[in-house]
């Protein structure tokens, strides 16, 4: 694996072009300026406003209105937009995008975006879709920074007919980044992340909602005494909206698939506590501790 720190003599990419720059646009700008891994790297957003901030922070050289004009020329074109945009996008950007380049995107939901990206893909251009598994609850562009990806790991889901020279591109891409890689295909991708990432949202922005609705003297309480466990699920509630909208509206399936068993599994201990039944919450904290121990000694907490 290439260590992220090392920078490359020639860089992978003459032009990168970023359509969106918020928290992963600017972070792979970032970390691609410390490997220097693009002879230039350019951006389009929705406002112009996003556009500036990115020129002047210099996450991009030249900055435009459209994602047709950025992607023009570019042999590296990264969709960062929320999820719901990317094929709409690749629409919009289909005539533009130069023969033999690759074109991916890092939505936190794989099996809607392939496709919807797909059949705008022009022939000779290779797509291969892609998510990083790091992230904040910040947004924008001011928010990205080189580490993001330094030891997370980002998963590939190239369709069995795609370019195996242009996979490897990208992981070597993204390995220069400082990630690990891990193929797979998007209808596993999204069944793994259902339970690990988008469910776990959901029980944050259920609690936190459930909070808002208690009356007002017991909010100040929560506040006051957030740090005893709802401190973790604020900040995690605290995440972009519309990112987190996308992402349930378009992995409806297997999120919901995810929400059945949690269900099982919370009237299983609702129903131990209600029969005083310590061997069984005893049993189960066990084995999440050990979970929590082998997700620490991975490096991933
Ligand atoms: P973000 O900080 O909110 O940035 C989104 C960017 O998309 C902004 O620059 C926004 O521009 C731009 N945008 C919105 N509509 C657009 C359009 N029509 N054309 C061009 N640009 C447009 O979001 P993010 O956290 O970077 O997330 C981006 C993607 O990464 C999402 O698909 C998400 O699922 C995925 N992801 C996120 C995380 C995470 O933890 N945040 C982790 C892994 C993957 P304006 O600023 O002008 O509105």
């Amino acid at each position: 694996m290439t260590k992220p720190q090392e920078s490359q003599d020639t860089p992978m990419f003459e032009r990168i072009a970023l359509i969106g720059i918020g928290l992963i646009g600017s972070s792979i700008s970032h970390a691609a300026r410390r490997a220097n891994l693009a002879r230039e790297i350019v951006g389009s957003a929705r406002t112009p406003a996003t556009v500036e901030t990115a020129m002047r922070l210099g996450l991009i050289e030249e900055g435009y209105v459209t994602a047709a004009e950025a992607a023009e020329g570019a042999d590296l074109v990264i969709l960062c937009t929320p999820v719901g945009l990317c094929g709409p996008i690749a629409k919009e950007i289909s005539r533009s995008l130069k023969p033999g380049a690759i074109l991916t995107d890092v939505g936190s939901v794989k099996g809607a975006i392939v496709k919807d990206v797909s059949p705008h893909v022009p022939q000779g251009v290779h797509f291969v879709a892609g998510h990083p598994i790091a992230g904040t609850e910040q947004s924008g562009p001011e928010a990205g920074f080189a580490e993001l990806f330094d030891g997370r790991w980002c998963i590939l889901t190239p369709e069995p007919h795609t370019d195996g020279k242009a996979v490897e591109k990208l992981r070597a891409f993204w390995e220069a980044l400082g990630s690990k890689v891990e193929i797979m295909t998007p209808e596993h991708h999204d069944l793994v992340l259902a339970i690990t990432s988008h469910v776990p949202h959901l029980i944050a922005y259920t609690i936190v909602n459930t909070v808002s609705d208690l009356e007002s003297h017991l909010q100040g309480e929560v506040i006051k005494f957030a740090a005893s466990g709802f401190r973790d699920f604020t900040r995690v509630a605290g995440s972009d909206p519309v990112m987190w909208r996308d992402i349930f509206l378009n992995n409806r399936e297997a999120v919901l698939e995810m929400l059945g068993r949690l269900y099982e599994d919370i009237a299983l201990l609702q129903k131990a506590i209600r029969n005083g039944d310590g061997t069984l919450l005893h049993r189960v904290f066990t084995r999440s501790r050990r979970i929590r121990r082998s997700v620490t000694q991975a490096k991933q907490d």
